[in-house]
């Protein structure tokens, strides 16, 4: 009992003894001076080495990546989701977004202007919230989840995946048709929120400000049968409601043993519970349908009330009725209020003619051209097409009445053959001409009695040098807001490069501007981690940029090297003249890059003629 009763003073008095240790041990850090950072720690030992080694051995420090830009970041994705963790970095205007939707998307500048103003306002209003201290307005909030209109093909799942692209927000897309195909009411939806947790990488926090994309939203409408209004789809309706508005949805489907298991699994092991749900509060919904028979219901609404209207158009064939809906004729169409309340706001996108294809093909930022180059590009081959080939392409597609869907299928046809014989002989371009596209296969035919044709030689250069030249134009043109904002001029050199990257890697020009624009950072946050190291301050003037971006044309790997010698040459050098003339501020020029000996010999004999 006694020896029990010891031992337990003797715990407690040792205990008590480690309480007083670590008490006594933080009072003395906390009087010691605080940790260095990693630069003076870098400068502390890099004193040291040249002391003991007279500047041969030095540390290098890992190159200062920008936060901003991730390592790879060459897209023009910013990891801007507004959710708490990512820093609510969200602060895009609507008009920087209907420009960046612009570059992409051909026409329907209805429905760019209305998606990217409420897509912002949406975000932005989150952000709002969140920096001000309150999650919720006094009086609810009411979101912006949007309805798009408009036939297939036109470029609804491609607007939105831009929009989410371009904001770094995770995105999902489902088909209301399955809603009412399996019949349990609600269950779906919940799945794509889980979907969006996944497409987040897990992430909950950034999942719970994504976006949620439903198609053929139409398809649940409660049309009138014989025997009355559709009873299952009107449930499919309600039970969308709560999640449309907020709600908590399980992160684990009840029906799915295994990540139950798995739960229980991580639970056991760390005996931490995982977060059990989303909430839908902040993610927006965008729901699209082509709605076909609205025309009907609006012309009729219309022409019982036309008073007044009848005077406004001569002929009911010119009249585009879906410029007029209003709520009550998506009620009459078989919404209930509830849902078209929860849906406030509405964008149309128009048919698009054979024109429009044609411009979608020629767009330089086209994703059909691209991704077909890329094809070609990965067996060495430099893919052109002739504008009379585009033409072509866009009149095949255009009968097939899909919208712009039919230009992946028309361009596949057409070369088809070619990306099967091509890559196993020794050819370094091709270009698309009418005839291949009207008949593939005798054109391929023809062109291996003749590879070398010199007129296709003749058009592939001209149609390059036009490339160029409109590139050229769009860059110029181009407004870049991260330049203006990190102050970086766009020099005619800095042109040049971004064209080179637009032709031969095939990358829309916004792209290829980020990817530079990181470069540039990459070589900037050397003068800061330069001057960490020894106290100098280099300055890196727009000359000495363009010289160093130089390489990167051919070997973006080169740039690192490239920057490493010249700061070991400068940081040996430039410490030298600073110890004897007290300079410590330097200006980089092109010259330096290209000769830095030079420079610094020059230098020291400069300090040593005027200690003279
Ligand atoms: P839907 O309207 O049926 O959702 P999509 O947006 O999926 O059609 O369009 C399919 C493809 O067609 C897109 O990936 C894109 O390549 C092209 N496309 C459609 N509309 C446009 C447009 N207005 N401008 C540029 N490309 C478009």
């Amino acid at each position: 009992m006694d020896s029990t009763k010891d031992q337990d003073r003797e715990n407690r008095s040792s205990e008590t003894c480690t309480k007083d240790t670590e008490k006594k041990q933080q009072e003395s850090s906390e009087t010691l001076s605080p940790l260095p950072s990693q630069e003076d720690l870098e400068k502390e030992i890099g004193d040291y080495l040249s002391k003991k080694y007279g500047g041969k051995v030095r540390i290098v420090s890992q190159m200062v990546f920008p936060k901003h830009l991730k390592a790879d970041e060459t897209d023009d994705a910013q990891s801007s989701c507004p959710g708490e963790e990512s820093g609510l970095s969200f602060d895009l205007k609507p008009e920087e977004l209907e420009e960046y939707l612009d570059q992409y998307v051909i026409r329907q500048d209805e429905a760019k202007a209305i998606l990217a103003t409420k897509v912002c306002t949406h975000f932005n209003r989150i952000r709002y919230l969140k920096e001000s201290g309150h999650d919720e307005l006094p009086v609810g909030n009411i979101k912006n989840n949007i309805i798009l209109m408009g036939p297939t093909g036109v470029g609804k799942t491609f607007l939105v995946k831009l929009i989410a692209d371009r904001l770094g927000v995770p995105f999902v897309k489902g088909d209301a048709t399955k809603f009412s195909e399996t019949g349990y009411v609600g269950g779906d939806v919940e799945d794509l929120v889980r979907d969006l947790v996944r497409e987040a990488g897990g992430d909950v926090k950034r999942a719970e400000c994504g976006i949620i994309y439903i198609d053929e939203i139409d398809k649940i409408a409660a049309t009138r049968g014989l025997h009355g209004p559709d009873v299952s789809r009107a449930g499919v309706q309600r039970a969308l409601l709560k999640p449309l508005e907020e709600t908590e949805v399980e992160l684990k489907t009840p029906h799915d043993p295994i990540s139950q298991l798995e739960a229980i699994e991580r639970f056991r092991k760390t005996g931490k519970r995982d977060r059990q749900t989303i909430s839908t509060k902040n993610i927006l919904f965008i729901v699209s349908g082509a709605f076909s028979g609205l025309e009907e219901t609006i012309r009729n609404r219309m022409t019982r009330q036309s008073i007044g209207f009848g005077a406004e158009i001569n002929s009911e064939e010119d009249v585009n009725w879906l410029e007029y809906v209003k709520p009550q004729d998506f009620i009459e169409y078989g919404f209930e209020s509830e849902f078209m309340g929860r849906l406030p706001v509405v964008a149309r996108l128009h048919e698009l003619s054979e024109d429009d294809l044609f411009d979608i093909l020629r767009n330089p930022n086209s994703n059909v051209i691209i991704s077909k180059k890329h094809d070609f590009r990965a067996y060495g081959i430099d893919l052109k097409f002739e504008q009379d080939a585009l033409r072509l392409l866009a009149h095949q597609a255009y009968q097939e009445q899909t919208g712009a869907r039919a230009l992946v299928s028309v361009v596949e046809k057409a070369l088809l053959p070619f990306e099967k014989r091509l890559p196993s002989l020794d050819v370094s371009f091709l270009v698309v001409t009418r005839e291949m596209v009207e008949d593939p296969e005798r054109e391929l035919e023809k062109f291996l009695e003749n590879p070398f044709n010199p007129r296709l030689l003749r058009s592939y250069e001209a149609l390059v040098a036009a490339e160029k030249e409109q590139l050229a134009k769009s860059i110029r043109s181009r407004e870049l807001p991260q330049w203006v904002e990190d102050g970086v001029e766009l020099t005619e050199k800095r042109q040049e490069l971004i064209a080179h990257l637009c032709l031969k890697q095939d990358l829309p020009i916004s792209r290829a501007a980020d990817r530079v624009l990181f470069w540039i950072r990459q070589i900037k946050s050397y003068e800061v981690s330069f001057f960490n190291r020894c106290g100098i301050r280099i300055e890196f003037d727009d000359t000495a940029l363009d010289r160093l971006l130089e390489g990167c044309k051919y070997d973006s790997g080169s740039l690192y090297t490239q920057c490493e010698r010249l700061i070991n040459i400068l940081e040996y050098g430039l410490t030298m003249v600073k110890e004897r003339s007290g300079q410590d501020v330097f200006h980089i020029s092109s010259e330096v890059v290209e000769n830095p000996e030079l420079y610094i010999n020059r230098l020291i004999r400069k300090s040593y003629t005027s200690d003279s």
